[in-house]
């Protein structure tokens, strides 16, 4: 099962490195797929390369990516141990914000890695990567540091870590937000360690899930961000 994950994700990444899908590989040293193993139980989803990402062909390996794997290693986690990725595989020019177009063109990308990958939590590092994931659900302000469940699969926006370079006020920001997210790992481990339920009389024991690892195929309803979407979409915890 995992080195089939792992040689589904490696076949996406192929295709990442010699995309033409949109104009950002027009002026790409390399494209940049994604880091981490396909077990991870924690997904980083950040918005597009750097230049220095651009240049190494792996992400979040600038100043903002010291400040992710600070962030990582203060609640006891290993950035090896995270899948980390971009909304865009491409740097677009001079670090300006992916269009929207450029973030249609490269979705399925993240859709297969995602699916793939089945993390139990996936962290949301910016605007556009909220835009993109969660679109209609509120902006990163209001959002920050909080579970969000849509469809399958739970979510917690974070500020984007460059943000924290120009303003200092954001980290510790992004510091409290990380602590909740070390919580939501502990409540996700407590539920591992549940017994199974006992098997009725005569029947069977009910199948076990791994916490927060929920089963259904169906990738995420994209929900226009002119509507908002129902309650039974979306769930903020
Ligand atoms: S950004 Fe995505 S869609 Fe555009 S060329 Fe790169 S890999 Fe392809």
């Amino acid at each position: 099962m995992q080195s089939g994950a792992t040689d589904a994700l490696a076949v996406v990444h192929e295709h990442i490195l010699v995309c033409t899908d949109c104009p950002l590989h027009l002026k790409r040293i390399q494209a940049v797929p994604g880091t981490g193993p396909a077990g991870a139980r924690i997904m980083a989803v950040g918005e597009g390369p750097g230049e220095t990402e651009d240049r190494l062909g792996r992400p979040f390996v600038g100043a903002a990516g010291n400040v992710l794997t600070k962030l990582l290693e203060s609640i006891g986690l290993r950035r090896d141990d995270i899948y980390i990725t971009n909304v865009v595989k491409c740097r677009p020019p001079g670090n300006r914000d992916p269009e929207p177009a450029e973030m249609e063109a490269c979705s399925h990308f993240l859709d297969a890695q995602i699916e793939i990958i089945r993390p139990d939590v996936i962290l949301i590092l910016g605007r556009h990567a909220l835009a993109r994931l969660l679109p209609g659900a509120g902006g990163i302000s209001g959002l920050h540091g909080r579970r969000v469940v849509r469809g399958d699969r739970l979510y917690v926006p974070l500020y984007h870590p460059a943000a924290a370079l120009y303003q200092g006020s954001l980290m510790r920001t992004l510091e409290d937000d990380m602590r909740k997210v070390r919580g939501y790992l502990d409540e996700a481990d407590a539920r591992r360690r549940q017994p199974a339920p006992a098997a009725a009389p005569g029947g069977q024991a009910a199948a076990s899930e791994p916490a927060l690892r929920l089963v259904s195929p169906d990738p995420i309803e994209p929900v226009p961000p002119s509507a908002p979407p129902g309650r039974d979409q979306l769930s903020l915890f």
